[in-house]
């Protein structure tokens, strides 16, 4: 559980990394249709053009670039910001990978540093 002070410094700085990694943008039915409202198509037509069948193939999977990054990525900001879909509003909170979130794992380790101070030889 990250602490309240954590929660409270962190700023995204926008740098957009937690957008390019190789994983799967997992989606909800709500994400469906709040991106689809978004974008002005019908769900369908945002299924056909803008997701995949993500490797559990349980899930529908929001479409890559060839350099793995989001295709709603543009340049470091998301093009569908005010629609993203659940797995990115909650992130890094919620939920984070190993390549984790600069930001956060700076505080991260700030704190741990604070927590476990080193001890003399
Ligand atoms: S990696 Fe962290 S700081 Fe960068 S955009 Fe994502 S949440 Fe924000
Ligand atoms: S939908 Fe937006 S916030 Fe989510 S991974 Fe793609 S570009 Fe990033």
């Amino acid at each position: 559980m990250i602490a309240p002070n954590v929660l409270e410094a962190f700023k995204c700085t926008g740098c957009g990394d937690c957008c390019r990694w190789s994983g799967s943008v997992l989606l909800t039915e709500n994400d469906i249709a709040t991106i689809s409202a978004h974008l002005g198509v019908l769900d369908q037509e945002f299924i056909d053009h803008h997701t995949r069948l993500a490797p559990n193939r349980i899930r529908l999977a929001l479409l890559d670039k060839a350099d793995g990054s989001c295709a709603f990525l543009e340049g470091d900001r998301c093009s569908i910001y005010e629609a993203r879909p659940e797995q990115c509003r909650t992130f890094p909170f919620a939920w984070s990978v190993s390549e984790g979130c600069p930001v956060l794992d700076e505080l991260l380790a700030a704190q741990n540093n604070v927590e476990q101070p080193l001890r003399n030889p």
